[in-house]
């Protein structure tokens, strides 16, 4: 083509970057990938291979090794062993090589963005100026961090060993976001890339070398899901990092449960862009180029429902039909191009039939008059309208460039059709008015907001989901406790904590009643119920005494505490001001009937007044304290690179149920419940099973202190029963246990289906008469989820 043709229809001339020192790295290895294994490139025990290639033009670029059970071993082994020495050399050291690392990837940029276009299929211009600064700027964030770690984080300790398993959309940028983390906090890794995009993890394993990183901090192994499977399985690992699809995410929850492995999940997800009649739509038509055609729409956030005002619906359809003719498709390497080849072949079909489906399913498909180049995995840009909100389209992550629309009228019901998922990653919202954007922000179930922006990251700000998008954030400080645990835990203790008897304690074996003699109801909605099922249990103290019966709930009973928890939706909308008032009125009314109360734990326990005293005392100081922080755990602004006001919002996690434990009638409901409902939550809570009266009793302080109807909702009965009926509800957000270790990885397996946010305690005991076992932050912070909400700011 001549200038004069090229000036005369404007169109781009092909610009090639070079792939030749991508090619030189790859033939230094010989095109065949050994494992990284305790600093070493180690053969694979099986010898056995598969292919990598490039999605553009099919061409095989290398042969990668497959790690089987014999090499997990080693590298879990391998990094066990690194682990004492990393811990030792203490904050400093650790940021240092941090530093070095970032120092490392930024001086080789350029071959790591081409070595992923290569991989991957995604446009040079997106690894070059998104992918490769933004793992640069997370190994500097987190370089400060390491620093950081004992004198900011000092109430906490490293996890030990980490698996690591990571997806293919954004290979090296997934790296970093589970490495820098893990490392700068003293763990060790072990990391499992992608099948298709292995090349920039095994570059940077190069680069580990090249620091002098120590052997074993960093172990990268390559295969398959199976070998993802062995590292998840593995004994010696603490903690398992994951992002990827949300069914293989569920498998790893069921796997881990019961193990005490700590797991992070970052999965799929289905994410609103949100389009109000005002906003300024040449700016949403560039957002929505950036939301859904941005890597290929391979990307687990991606902007994949817009949601448009009526009003200007047709407007802004016919604006994104006009920008996507002029989209441009092709190699990955040419940098004037807008997308690149999706990943692999199968990926491709997916894509393929799902698009198919929905135009089965009745929607309006409109693709662009050009065609995709003939050779590669490519798939033009796709918009879909008239999409009902019920359709697998509406409904499916589809993980390709495919955009689906709908509209709505009401502010209301832009809010419900968002919501419409079991997703929760992410969140776009298109206006002009501010007020507006920060009104419907929390209103979304999502772990980022976005306001006239989209598919913004940075090291310095958590990323994650609600609901089925998982749990775990990484990025910001809220991501740090991720590689972190409470050096509190090991002082838990496998016994219950043993409190101070009468001296003259007497069994009364004549099986009469014993001062209480009543059946207790449950407590729900505001108001005491009858069990569902018509029967009540015996409760008898420690020394075999009557003293009275409880109602026996069922299943029935915890589906209507669930519902009249989700009816109440005003306590999650105070003000932390608001729920301190009310958390204060429960103390000062508890305070009232400190004899009464602390009677009741005598004639359950037999243990001696002066103890019970103590328990009640310990309560009330204990709500004291949620009442003071009600309005103190807050968030942050977080210091991202963009020009950004980033908010970190606490938000409350929704429905949770609480399985109270055992002891500690009184202060183990108070520790459990009270945080939980300071942060937002509407709780159904499961009280001591044999002791459950400090919690029936306590019913008349609800009554008495401005709690509003299924706020706290209580069914009293068999822990084991009701706490499976609770992790298995579909309508439940979280789910605290504390119990046994075998119904701890029961609450962990049954809550996989909708990804409930669990703590359990495995059995081990906290003496919750001491502050640091039994209150703090840590149950504030169990008790709710960040969100990042994005505020650009500028002309
Ligand atoms: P997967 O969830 O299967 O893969 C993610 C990672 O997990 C890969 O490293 C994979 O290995 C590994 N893996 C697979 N099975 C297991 C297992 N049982 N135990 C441990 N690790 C395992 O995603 P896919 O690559 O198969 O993509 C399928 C769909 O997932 C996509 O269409 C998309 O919808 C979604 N997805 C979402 C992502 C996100 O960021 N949220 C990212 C990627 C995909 P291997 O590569 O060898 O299979």
């Amino acid at each position: 083509m001549k200038i004069k043709e090229i000036y005369e229809t404007m169109s781009y001339g092909p610009a090639p970057e070079s792939a030749d020192e991508a090619i030189q790295f790859l033939e230094s290895h010989k095109r065949e990938f050994k494992l990284f294994i305790n600093g070493k490139w180690v053969k694979p025990s099986s010898n056995e291979y598969f292919e990598t290639i490039n999605p553009c033009t099919k061409e095989v670029l290398a042969k990668i090794s497959e790690a089987n059970e014999t090499d997990v071993n080693k590298a879990v082994t391998a990094a066990k062993k690194a682990l004492p020495e990393w811990v030792s050399i203490g904050p400093h050291k650790r940021a240092r090589y941090l530093y070095a690392l970032a120092r490392q990837i930024q001086k080789h940029s350029r071959l790591f963005a081409v070595l992923e276009s290569l991989d991957n299929g995604k446009p040079i211009r997106e690894t070059r100026d998104i992918d490769i600064p933004i793992v640069a700027r997370h190994f500097y964030h987190h370089a400060g961090w390491a620093q950081l770690r004992d004198t900011e984080l000092k109430d906490y300790k490293e996890v030990g060993v980490i698996g690591q398993i990571i997806p293919w959309n954004f290979p090296l940028m997934m790296l970093a976001w589970k490495i820098a983390p893990a490392i700068a906090m003293g763990n060790t890794v072990v990391l499992k890339p992608a099948e298709y995009t292995p090349l920039t993890a095994l570059l940077f394993a190069e680069i580990c070398q090249q620091i002098g990183l120590p052997n074993g901090v960093v172990n990268i192994i390559t295969g398959h899901g199976k070998t993802g499977a062995t590292l998840v399985d593995h004994k010696e690992v603490n903690k398992i990092a994951f992002t990827g699809s949300t069914e293989v995410g569920k498998i790893i929850r069921r796997a881990t449960a019961g193990t005490g492995k700590k797991l992070s999940l970052e999965l799929g997800g289905k994410s609103p862009f949100i389009v109000f009649e005002d906003a300024d739509l040449d700016s949403v038509v560039e957002g929505v180029v950036d939301a859904i055609w941005f890597n290929q729409g391979q990307v687990c956030c991606a902007g994949s429902r817009l949601l448009v005002q009526e009003s200007i619906a047709d407007k802004l359809y016919k604006k994104i039909k006009a920008r996507m003719e002029t989209l441009r498709i092709g190699n990955a390497l040419d940098k004037s191009i807008d997308m690149g080849a999706v990943v692999a072949k199968v990926q491709l079909k997916i894509i393929t039939d799902l698009v198919k489906q929905g135009v089965d399913e009745g929607s309006t498909l409109w693709q662009p008059s050009w065609t995709c180049p003939k050779v590669g995995y490519y798939y033009p840009p796709t918009l879909f309208t008239d999409v009902t909100p019920s359709s697998t389209i509406a409904q499916e992550e589809i993980f390709g460039p495919v955009l689906v629309a709908m509209s709505f009228r009401s502010h209301k019901e832009a809010v419900k059709l968002a919501n419409n998922t079991r997703y929760g990653l992410a969140c776009s919202i298109w206006t002009e008015n501010i007020n507006l954007a920060l009104d419907i922000a929390p209103q979304i179930k999502a772990g980022t907001a976005w306001i006239n922006c989209t598919n913004v990251f940075d090291a310095a700000a958590g990323f994650g989901g609600y609901r089925e998008s998982g749990f775990g954030r990484e990025g910001g400080i809220e991501g740090l406790y991720e590689y972190l645990k409470p050096k509190v835990d090991d002082l838990l203790s496998d016994k219950p904590i043993k409190v101070a008897k009468k001296t003259a304690a007497k069994p009364n074996s004549n099986g009469q009643p014993n001062g209480i003699d009543r059946t207790t109801k449950m407590y729900i909605g505001g108001k005491q119920a009858r069990p569902d099922g018509g029967y009540s249990t015996v409760i008898k103290s420690e020394n075999g005494d009557y003293l009275g019966e409880v109602s026996k709930g069922n299943r029935k009973d915890i589906r209507n505490a669930v519902e009249a928890a989700h009816l109440n939706s005003s306590w999650e909308g105070k003000t932390g001001h608001a729920k301190a008032q009310v958390l204060y009125y429960i103390a000062e009314n508890l305070a009232i009937r400190r004899e009464e109360f602390a009677d009741r734990i005598v004639q359950m326990t037999n243990q001696n007044m002066a103890s019970a005293l103590e328990e009640v005392d310990v309560s009330i100081d204990r709500i004291y304290y949620y009442a003071a922080m009600a309005d103190k755990y807050d968030g942050k602004v977080h210091h991202t690179i963009h020009r950004n006001v980033t908010l970190a919002m606490p938000e409350a996690i929704g429905v949770m149920g609480i399985i109270c434990p055992n002891e500690s009638s009184l202060l183990g409901f108070i520790s459990t419940v009270i945080p939980a409902i300071a942060m937002g939550n509407n709780v159904v809570v499961v009280p001591s099973e044999n002791m459950p009266f400090s919690a029936t009793d306590f019913y008349q302080i609800l009554e008495t202190s401005d709690v509003p109807a299924g706020t706290v909702n209580i069914v009293t009965g068999s822990k084991d029963e009701l706490s499976q009926v609770l992790a298995k509800h579909d309508d439940v957000d979280g789910i605290w246990y504390f119990g046994t270790k075998e119904g701890s990885k029961n609450i962990e397996l049954l809550s996989a289906d909708n990804m409930k946010r669990t703590w359990v305690n495995y059995g081990k005991h906290r003496n919750w008469l001491d502050k640091t076992q039994g209150e703090g932050t840590t149950f504030l912070r169990k008790a709710s989820q960040i969100k990042n909400i994005w505020i650009p700011y500028g002309e």
